[in-house]
């Protein structure tokens, strides 16, 4: 594994607000609030690194996974194969929120069905995100166009990365009140604050 490999979960990061995947993934900022504890607590729950098989279906649990392709590492949640001819694979991702608008939790698993299509041979046309607070699952399917856009946010965050500088906030203020780095972001000072602009404009 290489040591550049991206993070899966830093791809929700990057696809929620390319900002808070710079302070986490290169300022290495991170605090704890509700929100990540009750996360935290629930991946705690559902980690196990045993497997079950219950009539035609066989349950794996806290499945490490990597693609050399796309530059990936990470942990898939939970993973079902159900017996057929090909037998079918199906990842689940658990979330402590409720369902979104927008891909931010389907690229994850997107993500996620990369590298298991890489590891394994296999074709997965289908996961779900099961969210904690409403306790539902939401079937989502590994369509191109996800997975267009998930190719897009990797390329993107790895650019990032290689870059190693922040970007301004976001223009969204409903998604910062939902953030879990707000406090440390500070994002109506920094929209203020054009001299980083200026700064760079005198020296270009
Ligand atoms: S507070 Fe807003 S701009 Fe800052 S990291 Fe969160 S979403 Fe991005």
């Amino acid at each position: 594994m290489n040591d550049d490999h991206l993070a899966i979960s830093a791809l929700q990061h990057y696809a929620y607000c390319p900002r808070q995947f710079a302070l986490i993934h290169i300022e290495q900022v991170w605090e704890e609030n509700r929100f990540t504890a009750e996360g935290r607590v629930l991946h705690e729950r559902v980690d196990s690194t045993v497997a079950e098989q219950r009539r035609e279906k066989r349950y794996e649990r806290s499945v490490l996974l990597h693609s050399q392709q796309y530059g990936l590492t990470g942990k898939m949640d939970l993973l079902e194969i159900e017996e057929g001819e090909p037998l079918h694979y199906f990842p689940v991702e658990y979330k402590r929120g409720k369902p979104k608008v927008h891909d931010w939790d389907r690229i994850q698993l997107c993500a996620q069905a990369l590298c298991l299509e890489e590891m394994r041979s296999v074709a997965v046309n289908e996961g779900a995100l099961w969210y904690w607070e409403v306790r539902k699952r939401e079937l989502v399917s590994i369509n191109t166009e996800l997975r267009e856009s998930t190719i897009a946010v990797i390329k993107a965050a790895r650019t990032l990365l290689n870059l190693g500088k922040t970007p301004a906030p976001i223009k969204d203020k409903k998604r910062c009140r939902a953030c879990s780095l707000v406090n440390v972001c500070e994002p109506d000072t920094f929209r203020r604050d054009h001299s980083a602009a200026y700064i760079d404009e005198l020296f270009k």
